[in-house]
């Protein structure tokens, strides 16, 4: 029972489910949804609604707190390369994997291994 966690929506208990429906006759409440897991914003939230009523409420705190974007970013060929998968390729698995930079349209061979290695990058830049 511990292991149940709530959703974060601030206004979850006030949409009327029958599953927010609790408590003894006579006296039930809808109350905030509580569960084990949950699939909505990194598992903190019971559906979209709820994500997005946090948000609204959250965002101009969160914005301040971590940092507004003020000028444009700028995807450079030095920060281009992203991984990709041919899955026609079937005679030689080496060639399944391969980085591909989004500017320049070079390709580099890559393993299975680096592919699925989330820091496995050639980028250099921000
Ligand atoms: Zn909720």
């Amino acid at each position: 029972m511990n292991d149940l966690k709530f959703c974060q929506g601030p206004d979850c208990h006030t949409y009327s489910t029958q599953d927010r429906l609790k408590g003894p006759k006579g006296n039930k409440t809808y109350q905030t949804r509580r569960r084990s897991s949950f699939y909505y914003g990194r598992g903190n939230f019971c559906d979209q609604r709820c994500l997005y009523d946090w948000i609204a409420q959250y965002i101009e705190q969160g914005l301040d707190r971590f940092g507004r974007t003020t000028q444009a970013k700028h995807l450079t060929k030095e920060n281009a390369w992203i991984k990709d998968y041919d899955w026609r390729a079937n005679a030689d698995e080496s060639h399944r994997h391969f980085f591909i930079n989004s500017i320049t349209k070079e390709t580099r061979p890559l393993t299975e291994a680096q592919y699925n290695d989330s820091n496995y990058t050639l980028n250099t830049g921000e």
